[in-house]
């Protein structure tokens, strides 16, 4: 498949592993860049910029293919030394990076002089228009279904994706809920240059997660997944587990949720151990709707050529049988 994403990312197959917390390391964005799509590293993963850079080397070793690092603009418990992160990124020679949360404005300067290409994430047109319009190169449009911060707005990625087709210059990704090959060929259908796939690519052999965690979510189905963070507008999807509901009884008493009513249990630190030790009820973690559609542990270049080679199949044969009559 050749699209507008393919062919500004240098890359095989239009197919992007997400930015995700204490997923996106070397091996996991190796694996995905190694079997043709383009992997991510997720910046905020690693403690401290120096520690990012060493990680960008060990990538590196890994892959001779390109690989972007992800810069996450939200709330966080302790406070971020994003400046740090971006002189880090663009110190390491990295040419492709993945902008989420805040407006990523004040980093285009820099990005942009050291010739990095800005793909920035965005959970509604008005944000995807406006990083057009500040100079990003691409925007990847979440929906509803998607895990981690689906914005406040509810929209699902079917008039999402036609409405980004409509209004935008630039390419798009598309972003939630995808994990199939039904699902690029959809995403391609509605204007999308290609997909986006957090928790998909969470459940393969070389994500950096216990085991349980992995079969969790294939034994989930499209109904495990809860918002939390609704009454302090940064709503996040999580995996539906016992801290999930706790936050959600915490959040349900009458009286504005103070964060720190919530935070020992919500605190990454405790996301990490879980994805370390298996036991699913020690934190929260980020998992999208997709994981109703998600039956097994695949290895990622086992994903990405059987999501190419499904939507092939449905283009050339449902779809171009559906037309000739
Ligand atoms: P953390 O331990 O600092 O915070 C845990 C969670 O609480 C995060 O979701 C954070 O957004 C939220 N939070 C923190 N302070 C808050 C406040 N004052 N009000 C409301 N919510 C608050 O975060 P972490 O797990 O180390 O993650 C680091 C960063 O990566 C955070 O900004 C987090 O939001 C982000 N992240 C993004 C995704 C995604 O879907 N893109 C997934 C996981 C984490």
């Amino acid at each position: 498949m050749r699209t507008r994403v393919t062919e500004l990312l240098g890359i095989e197959h239009p197919i992007v592993q997400g930015g995700m917390q204490w997923v996106g390391t070397a091996e996991m964005a190796s694996a995905v860049s190694n079997a043709g799509g383009l992997g991510i590293i997720t910046g905020l993963t690693q403690p401290t910029p120096e520690d990012l850079a060493k990680e960008i080397e060990r990538c590196r070793g890994m892959t001779d293919k390109p690989f972007a690092v992800n810069l996450t603009i939200l709330p966080t418990i302790k406070p971020i030394p994003y400046e740090d992160y971006a002189r880090a990124i663009v110190d390491s020679g990295i040419k492709i990076v993945e902008t989420a949360g805040r407006n990523p404005e004040p980093f285009l300067p820099l990005f942009k002089d050291a010739g990095i290409k800005v793909i920035h994430k965005c959970t509604s047109i008005r944000h995807s228009l406006k990083a057009e319009n500040i100079g990003c190169d691409m925007v990847s449009v979440d929906g509803f279904e998607c895990a981690g911060h689906p914005g406040e707005d509810d929209v699902t990625n079917l008039i999402l994706l036609p409405l980004a087709a409509r209004r935008l210059k630039i390419p798009f990704l598309a972003s939630g809920g995808f994990g199939d090959g039904k699902g690029l060929a959809a995403a391609l259908a509605m204007g999308a240059d290609g997909i986006n796939m957090g928790t998909r690519f969470m459940v393969t052999k070389e994500a950096p997660i216990h085991e349980k965690v992995k079969q969790k979510m294939v034994d989930a189905s499209e109904l495990d997944t809860s918002l939390i963070y609704r009454t302090l507008s940064n709503t996040a999807r999580v995996f539906k587990n016992s801290i999930a509901e706790q936050v959600i009884n915490i959040e349900s008493e009458p009286g504005q949720t103070k964060f720190e009513d919530i935070q020992q249990l919500v605190q990454g630190a405790k996301g990490r151990e879980l994805f370390d030790t298996g036991d699913l009820d020690q934190g929260i973690w980020s998992a999208g709707m997709i994981v109703g559609l998600i039956d097994d542990i695949p290895t990622c270049q086992e994903l990405i050529s059987r999501i190419v080679s499904e939507a092939e199949e449905i283009i050339n044969e449902r779809l171009t049988k559906a037309v000739s009559g």
